[in-house]
């Protein structure tokens, strides 16, 4: 699966980053008492074995398993049910009289061996499990199970579910599979854990008019009855249950072919040709991808199919059928953003890394979702920077680093290998830590062994596991093989153990050197109980602005790294490629930020997020890092203007309801107002990408710190494009409806309201609403938590629609206290993961603590483990944040006071 991105794409960072990024996802799974545990004995208790399947965790025994399945589906459209006939081939391994399986919500009416013997059928909602009792004992040996069986077709977007749209004013429903992380088994009866390969041939019964999409090509279609036909796809390769897919409705295609393969997107009728951008994409990518991991892609297609707005991912990477929600895919020049076209390369190509790693090589269990994840999340970022290096995506990879630090350092954070007891928190382990964490250690380890031995040791990996599962031990013996280095006493720290290993930088100059002598220990935010770890960390180290720094694995013991003269200051983690912090000295840090100009964007952007770290860590008063903004005139690059505007917005935030909120944002206005200066309001046409971004995101920041000529000129620009919508560049729409949703009076409300009834588009229709949930005015407010009440807004997307409108609505503390109250009818239309999320992500944009105390004892934070985890990861920001606060606002107000004397 891929993370949601937030509305502008992974490119305005927001406050409370770490929420919104994995939002959607939704946080780890750990009991406090388990991560208790996993934090005592963490690397010995979870050092990991190869794939071995009888030794594998999973709640179903090991002795039965499936090798081919057979269904035939007959869903009812009208009705919302289907029914199912299946037959499933088992290898029974010990005699047994009865088999266990998963299933959730099914009915199933007739279980019968091939010989006719019966099964009588006992079901546990809670372990979402079937049992068949036999009447004699199976001895060893293969049998075919056939089993009749029904079901509802949900509106929630997970199984089998319905997704309604309007096309030309047309009303329509369509059909939509969502299986990850284990919804498979609510559409049919099966061994629902990804160890458990087997073969897949689906048939389905539909309106004649409908279009079928699975994971193989249509082997055959026939007319069945009055209006309907049979389409049956071809036997899948082995796969786990959670891959399998099954998309149909009034669809268009477009295609094209790429190293063999038949590649397409998948619309409602009439917007195929918005599929234009991301079919090149994919186009590209294949062949890319055939390359780099050295087993041609298997399947003899691919689709990449849009899915109009009920779905609860950014996208699924289903064998050969990926799905998106729409505005992740489709690409339509008269309204679609730069934010959002880099978007669905980025997705494009998560999802079709999945193909391989995820797909072909399937983790053993839930504990290791990061090497699918980890991995695809590293991969999409090499294959977008590849194809379109002026991105600089490897650059603004910080933000991702950032996002995964700041939940890394937290006493709820956990390993990226992690316990996976239950279906719950094998849905909440889509988190930042399992993506981004995960993305930021390959980047290490690749930059560490070089970029073709890493591409080596995958290619062994991938050979050895094709159509099976494997560990994260795998993973490294094979790039131990490829590079004769100690990958696993490397990974070992980053993997099986919580945590961002702080590397502290003492300089001095003694005998005409600099020498820099580096320790170890943790970084943490909020956690002074935290227990001492060790990594061996690859450190680059150099002198700022040099071109060639030095490499040192830096363990237990100090290390002294010498440089000839003296003069200039040490910069640690060159290239911003480590993930590690880094603080230096007092001496040293002052020289640096002196420097700040002569070292590269990744070294300044690394500077400053380590800067204001230490801050949030109270390792430095925050007023440093207000210092440190003073060197930025003349800074152009979007990646340290993203940094600086996120940690701008977290301390506009901490303000609000202070006394000198209005002094800190006329500083903030006068850092930012030159740099929009510079890159002007209109687009010119030598603006790179970065500049159309770095447009969106200061116009935004400054109509959210009130800038008047700002705000002026937003509602202006609005006015017109209201009465013509030509008038407003896409790029600059997202930035200019927040700027006016902001500050909306009534007026502009329902104007934004009606353009979202009337939006023709995901990715427009959530940039309305997302723009009057910013509204601040609290009888708006009051309107915007109305609005869940509706349809308006599909279940795949409510839930982040009222958790932004919690943290850019400027009054969290208000849409918790509404939302609260009339939170059922939406709960009811949520997935689980999504109903886990949804309280801690609006209570996590304040920073009361009375706000953490009423989410804490809601009976919705322990209706699972996972639900409790998200609580308590929201609970602990809640009262981290209050703490800072506290630091915060007299280091801020002493610091304005000196400017304002200087
Ligand atoms: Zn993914």
């Amino acid at each position: 699966m891929i993370r949601a991105y937030n509305a502008s794409g992974a490119i305005f960072a927001p406050p409370m980053r770490r929420m919104i990024l994995r939002f959607g996802n939704s946080g780890s799974g750990l009991t406090a008492a388990v991560l208790a545990a996993s934090l005592l004995s963490a690397p010995q208790a979870q050092a990991e074995k190869p794939f071995d399947f009888m030794t594998t965790p999973g709640k179903l025994p090991k002795t039965v398993a499936p090798s081919a399945y057979r269904l035939d589906l007959k869903p009812d459209l009208d009705k919302l049910t289907f029914t199912g006939k299946e037959e499933v081939d088992i290898a029974v391994a010990k005699p047994t009289d009865s088999v266990t399986l998963n299933q959730n919500g099914l009915t199933i009416k007739e279980v019968a061996l091939k010989d006719g013997t019966k099964a009588t059928v006992t079901t546990d909602e809670k372990a979402q499990t079937a049992t068949f009792h036999f009447p004699h004992v199976l001895p060893a040996g293969t049998y075919t199970l056939s089993i009749v069986y029904s079901g509802p077709i949900t509106a929630q977007p997970a199984g089998l579910y319905y997704n309604d749209y309007d096309v030309a004013g047309a009303h329509k429903r369509m059909l939509v599979t969502q299986f990850e992380a284990t919804d498979a088994r609510r559409m049919f009866p099966g061994w629902d854990e990804p160890a458990f390969k087997a073969t897949y041939s689906l048939t389905v019964t539909l309106p004649a008019t409908f279009r079928a999409i699975s994971n193989t090509p249509v082997a055959h279609e026939e007319p069945a009855g009055t209006g309907e036909k049979t389409v049956t796809f071809g036997t899948t390769p082995k796969m786990s249950s959670y891959l399998v897919v099954l998309v149909a409705g009034e669809l268009d295609r477009i295609n094209q072919a790429a190293a063999d393969a038949d590649i397409g997107v998948d619309t409602v009728a009439g917007k195929a040709e918005q599929g234009r951008y991301g079919l090149d994409a994919a186009t590209k990518i294949l062949p890319y991808y055939n390359e780099y991991f050295g087993v041609k892609y298997p399947l003899p297609k691919l689709d990449l199919i849009a899915i109009p707005g009920n779905f609860a991912a950014g996208a699924m990477e289903n064998w050969g059928g990926i799905t998106y929600i729409d505005n992740d895919l489709l690409f339509d020049p008269k309204t679609s953003s730069e934010g959002t076209k880099q978007s669905i390369f980025l997705v494009v190509a998560h999802e079709m890394a999945h193909q391989w790693s995820g797909d072909l090589v399937t983790m053993a269990w839930w504990d290791n979702i990061w090497l699918n994840e980890g991995f695809a999340s590293w991969m999409e970022t090499k294959a977008t920077d590849h194809f379109n290096p002026s991105w600089n995506i490897w650059l603004r990879a910080h933000a991702d680093v950032e996002t995964a630090m700041g939940m890394d350092a937290r006493r709820t954070t956990h390993p990226i290998q992690q316990v996976i007891k239950d279906e719950s928190e094998a849905d909440s382990a889509f988190d930042s830590i399992t993506y981004l964490k995960g993305q930021s250690f390959i980047r290490m380890i690749e930059t560490y062994l070089g970029e073709a031995t890493f591409r080596d040791g995958m290619r062994h990996y991938m050979a050895a596991h094709a159509y099976s599962n494997s560990t994260t031990a795998d993973l490294w013996s094979a790039l131990e093989t490829a590079s004769g280095k100690p990958v696993k006493q490397i990974a070992a720290g980053f993997t099986e153990q919580p945590g961002i290993p702080l590397v502290e930088v003492k300089t001095a100059c003694a005998g005409g050197s600099t020498t820099a002598t580096l320790t170890q220990g943790r970084f943490t935010i909020n956690d002074p109980k935290a227990a001492k770890l060790n990594w061996q960390v690859p450190v680059s180290i150099g002198l700022a602005g040099d071109t060639a720094p030095q490499s040192v694995l830096l363990g237990d013991k100090p290390q002294t790294v010498t440089f000839a003269g003296c003069g200039k200051p040490v910069k640690a983690n060159f290239g911003d490629v480590g993930y590690y912090r880094v603080q230096y000295d007092d001496a040293n840090l002052k020289a640096l930020s002196a420097g700040y100009k002569e070292m590269a964007a990744a070294d300044r952007v690394n500077l400053l997020g380590d800067v204001w770290a230490m801050a949030e860590a109270g390792r430095l008063s925050p007023d440093k890092f207000l210092e440190l903004t003073k060197q930025l005139n003349g800074e152009t690059e979007l990646v340290v203007w993203t940094q600086v505007l996120g940690s701008l917005r977290d301390i506009d935030d901490l303000e609000r309801g202070q006394a000198d909120r209005p002094a800190f944002r006329t500083y903030a206005r006068g850092l930012l107002n030159p740099v929009l200066a510079r890159v002007g309001w209109d687009a010119k046409p030598d603006d790179t990408p970065d500049v159309v971004l770095l447009r969106s995101s200061l116009i935004r920041t400054l109509g959210r710190f009130e800038d008047p000529a700002v705000v002026a000129e937003a509602r202006k620009r609005f006015a017109a494009f209201v009465a013509d919508q030509s008038t407003l560049p896409p790029s600059l729409q997202d930035a200019v409806l927040s700027v006016v949703g902001y500050s909306a009076d009534k007026k502009i409300y329902d104007q934004l309201h009606e353009l979202g009834r009337n939006a023709k588009s995901t990715e427009t229709l959530l940039r309305y609403y997302n723009a009057l949930g910013g509204a601040r005015d609290p009888a708006l407010i009051a309107e915007t938590v109305t609005i869940t009440q509706t349809d308006e807004i599909t279940a795949g997307r409510v839930n982040r629609f009222i958790g932004a409108a919690a943290s850019t609505s400027d009054n969290p503390e208000l849409v918790w206290k509404l939302f609260l109250a009339k939170r059922k009818a939406v709960m009811d239309k949520l997935t689980p993961m999504q109903r886990a999320g949804v309280l801690p992500y609006i209570a996590g944009a304040s920073s009361d603590p009375a706000i953490g105390e009423e989410l804490n004892k809601l009976p919705d934070s322990n209706v699972s483990s996972g639900a409790r985890h998200d609580a308590d990861e929201a609970i602990e920001d809640i009262g981290f944040k209050s703490g800072f606060k506290a630091r915060l606002v007299p280091a801020v107000s002493n610091w304005l006071k000196g400017q304002a004397t200087n």
